[in-house]
C-alpha cells in the first residue's frame, strides 16, 4: 500500500518534537523539575499555580539547553529573542495562557542529517509545559495534578523535508540520542519527556495538500506506523474522488490505524503578545561561544570516529551509540590495549577491538539477560576485561571455555588467568595427554569410529564434540580433528 502511496502521491512531513528538558527547577519557580514525582500537586507554588500577584523568573539552565540543542542541530542563534503569552483556555493550564516563544525563537534554520539526507530544522523555542488532567473511570469529574505545569519544555519544528514513516523516525531516534548525548533531556517517549506530532499531506502536484495532525504517538515504531498508514489512508481518500479533512487523528495502539480525534474548526487564534513579565533577552557573542566550546561528541562523529579508530562494522557501531555506557567500557578495555600493542610491537588492533565488541554485545549482553548494561553495576573491571580478550587472542583459551570464564568473571569480578588456573582451564598443549584421550574416546564409541572409517564425515564431528567435552572445551578443535584421523587411520 505505502509503495503505491509513494508511487502517486508525494507525502509532505513535517515533525513538531516537544522534549522536557533536564534542569533543576522548574521554568519559571523555584519549584523542583522531577517528572518522576508521583504524589500529584507536591512540586507547586504560587507562581506555577497562577496566583495573582506572581511574577516569573526564567531558567538560565533551561536557556542554555535550548541553545546547546540549537548548536548541536546546526542551527542559527538569535542574539535577541523574547518570550510571548500564547493565550488559550485549558484546565491544564493554571494562568490560561502558556509562556512560550512565537516570532522570535532562539534557535532557527538548523538541520540534522540522517541516512546522509538533510531534514532542515525551522525553529527550536522554549515553553512551558501544562499540568496534567486525568479522567477517573467511572466518575463524572476530572482531576489535575500541576506537578507537570510549568517544567520547561523546549519545541522543535521542522521543515516539511520528511517522505516516510523511515525518516520519521530515524529522525526523532537521531533528535533523541543527540539530547540525551548533551544532557538537556532525558527525552523518554514513554514517559512523555518527548513527544512527537506529524504533520502530513499528500499531493500530485506542488500545490500542498490538506494537512492532517497525527498526535499522541508514544513510540519510535508508532511514529513509523502511524506515517505509513496515513499515507496509505490519504491515497485512499484521494483515489476514490474525496477530499481528505483537515483534522487531528491519533494513533489507535491495538488496532494499528489512526483515527479522527478533532476536525479543525479554524486555525487557532491565540493573540500572542510579547510577554511583559519577563524582559527581552540578548546573548552576547561570549555566552554562545562558551556553550559551544563545552559541546560533547555527539552520535554522528562518535560514529566515524568508531569506524575509524577501531574498524567495527556498522551494526556494533550502532549498539555502542545507543547505549553510552556500553561504548564508555569499550573505549576503557580498548585503551587498556593500546598499551599491550605498543609494548608487543603489534600493529593494529582491529582483531582485537572486534573480539572486544563481539564479546561485549553477544556474550555479555547475554548473561545481563535483556537489562541494559550499567558500568557502576558490572563487576568486571576494564583491566581483567582486557585481559580476558587478549587470552582469547593469543589462544590460551577456547571460545568454549572462554565462555566459561566470561560467567565466574561475570558473577565474581574475579581475574581470569586466575580463574583459568583454579578451575584448570588452560589450553590442553600437552599432545600426548590429548592423543590418549582421543585413544579413550574411539574406544568407548566403537560404531561412530566404524562409521567414519566406511566414509561417513558426520562420525568425525561426533568423536570430536564427546573430546572435547572430556576435556572441558580445553583443547585445541584443531588438534583433536587431526589427531582423531590419525587415530582412525
Ligand atoms: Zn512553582
Amino acid at each position: 500500500m505505502t509503495y503505491i502511496a509513494t508511487l502517486k502521491y508525494k507525502p509532505t512531513i513535517g515533525l513538531e518534537i516537544h522534549a522536557e528538558l533536564r534542569t533543576n527547577s522548574k521554568m519559571f519557580c523555584s519549584c523542583k523539575n522531577d517528572p518522576d514525582e508521583k504524589r500529584p500537586n507536591f512540586n507547586i507554588c504560587p507562581v506555577c499555580t497562577a496566583q495573582p500577584g506572581t511574577l516569573p523568573v526564567a531558567n538560565m539552565q533551561a536557556i542554555k539547553n535550548v541553545v546547546k540543542a540549537g548548536l548541536a542541530l546546526n542551527c542559527e542563534i538569535s542574539r535577541d529573542s523574547k518570550f510571548d503569552r500564547k493565550n488559550y483556555f485549558y484546565p491544564d493550564l493554571p494562568k490560561g495562557y502558556q509562556i512560550s516563544q512565537y516570532d522570535m525563537p532562539f534557535c532557527k534554520n538548523g538541520f540534522l542529517e540522517i541516512d546522509g539526507k538533510k531534514i532542515r530544522i525551522a525553529r527550536i523555542h522554549l515553553e512551558e509545559d501544562t499540568g496534567r488532567l486525568s479522567h477517573p473511570e467511572g466518575s463524572d469529574y476530572s482531576l489535575v495534578d500541576y506537578n507537570r505545569a510549568g517544567l520547561p519544555l523546549m519545541e522543535l519544528v521542522t521543515e516539511p523535508d520528511i517522505a516516510s514513516g523511515r525518516e520519521a523516525r530515524l529522525f526523532s531516534e537521531e533528535l533523541q540520542m543527540i539530547l540525551k548525548y548533551l544532557g538537556v533531556s532525558s527525552a523518554d517517549m514513554e514517559k512523555g519527556q518527548m513527544r512527537v506530532e506529524v504533520n502530513i499531506s499528500l499531493s500530485k502536484t506542488d500545490k500542498l495538500g490538506t494537512k492532517v495532525e497525527i498526535k499522541n504517538l508514544n513510540s519510535f515504531k508508532v511514529v513509523e506506523k502511524a506515517v505509513d498508514f496515513e499515507i496509505a489512508r490519504q491515497t485512499e481518500v484521494l483515489e476514490s474522488g474525496e477530499k481528505v479533512i483537515q483534522e487531528t487523528r491519533g494513533w489507535h495502539d491495538k488496532k494499528e490505524i489512526t483515527f479522527s480525534q478533532r476536525e479543525k474548526e479554524e486555525a487557532h487564534d491565540y493573540r500572542y503578545f510579547p510577554e511583559p513579565d519577563l524582559p527581552p533577552i540578548h546573548f552576547e557573542e561570549k555566552f554562545i561561544d562558551d556553550i559551544k566550546s563545552v559541546l560533547p561528541e555527539l552520535p554522528q562523529q562518535k560514529r566515524e570516529r568508531f569506524t575509524k579508530e577501531y574498524s567495527l562494522d556498522e551494526k556494533p557501531i550502532e549498539i555502542f551509540i545507543v547505549n553510552k555506557d556500553l561504548s564508555e567500557y569499550f573505549e576503557k578495555v580498548a585503551s587498556e590495549f593500546r598499551a599491550w600493542l605498543d609494548a608487543e610491537k603489534i600493529k593494529g588492533g582491529d582483531k582485537l577491538y572486534k573480539l572486544l565488541a563481539n564479546y561485549l554485545i553477544s556474550d555479555t549482553q547475554g548473561l545481563l539477560q535483556g537489562k541494559e548494561f550499567v558500568e557502576t553495576e558490572f563487576k568486571i573491571t576494564p583491566e581483567n576485561f582486557a585481559e580476558f580478550v587478549k587470552m582469547i587472542y593469543k589462544g590460551e583459551i577456547g571460545s568454549k571455555v572462554a565462555k566459561m570464564v566470561l560467567q565466574i568473571m561475570f558473577n565474581t569480578g574475579n581475574d581470569p588467568s586466575q580463574i583459568v588456573e583454579e578451575n584448570n582451564l588452560g589450553q590442553m598443549t600437552d599432545e600426548s595427554a590429548l592423543e590418549a584421550i582421543v585413544k579413550e574416546i574411539i574406544e568407548k564409541n566403537p560404531k561412530p569410529a566404524a562409521d567414519y572409517k566406511s566414509g561417513k564425515q558426520n562420525a568425525l564431528q561426533f568423536l570430536a564434540g564427546q573430546v572435547m567435552k572430556e576435556t572441558r572445551g580445553t583443547a585445541k578443535p584443531d588438534t583433536v580433528h587431526e589427531l582423531l584421523k590419525k587415530n582412525l587411520q
